[in-house]
């Protein structure tokens, strides 16, 4: 394992809500972080076809483009009755026709191929949110931490925290979804916690382990 010896990296996203959470989860450690978006790099095309191929991607894109060291996190949401739909293309389903995204939309597909594939009772909605989070050094070399938080897919939608698909995920053993969770209950965690919530806070809590701490 590779640790990071430097405090200047790269958030390798363009996604400002897993930048905003990513920053919210280095930010203690003292690290001066711009993402991908800031540094106006082109978002590379995610050809993989798992979370880690997608993840390293991102990553090796920006490290090799900035010469520093990069994160990047590629996540999505799993559901059981779908068959791991939309898994790594949870992105693409909020896509509309002129290229943004509409994650109301998105909820709204979910919730239509549940009803198709008759999964209305809670148990049969049960889903994980996954997050991989990829640091990628200049050189090549990569190392990849995987986060999950099991949990089930509710409806309506509840919340306007967060971002993506908060609203209706609810984390197995809470009430509320993540889209009603502060930034710091959805992470359930800081520097020095045992447990983490999120997938992302999980994921990030075993890079800390990993590359921070010796
Ligand atoms: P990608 O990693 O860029 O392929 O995109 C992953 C997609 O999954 C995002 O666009 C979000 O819609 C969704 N997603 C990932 N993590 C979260 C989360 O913490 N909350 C809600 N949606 C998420």
């Amino acid at each position: 394992m590779r640790k990071l010896d430097t405090k200047t990296i790269v958030v390798a996203s363009h996604n400002a809500g897993k930048i905003r959470e990513i920053q919210d989860l280095i930010g203690p450690f003292g690290f001066t972080a711009k993402s991908a978006a800031e540094l106006n790099f082109i978002e590379p095309d995610e050809t993989g076809t798992t979370f880690e191929e997608n993840a390293a991607i991102k990553a090796l894109a920006s490290a090799k483009a900035s010469g520093l060291p990069a994160l990047s996190d590629d996540s999505g949401l799993v559901v059981d009755a779908l068959g791991g739909d939309p898994g790594v293309y949870t992105a693409n389903w909020a896509e509309t026709a002129d290229g943004t995204r509409d994650f109301a939309m998105a909820m709204q597909k979910v919730e239509t191929a549940l009803e198709k594939a008759g999964a209305t009772s809670a148990e049969s909605r049960t889903a994980r949110f996954v997050s991989v989070l990829c640091l990628a050094w200049p050189d090549g070399h990569t190392e990849l931490f995987r986060g999950e938080v099991e949990g089930t897919v509710v409806w309506p939608p509840r919340g306007t925290q967060g971002f993506g698909y908060d609203p209706v995920f609810k984390p197995e053993g809470y009430d509320t979804t993540f889209g009603e969770m502060s930034a710091d209950q959805k992470h359930g965690w800081k520097h020095g916690d045992s447990h983490a919530l999120s997938h992302r806070a999980r994921a990030f809590k075993t890079f800390v382990e990993t590359c921070l701490e010796a």
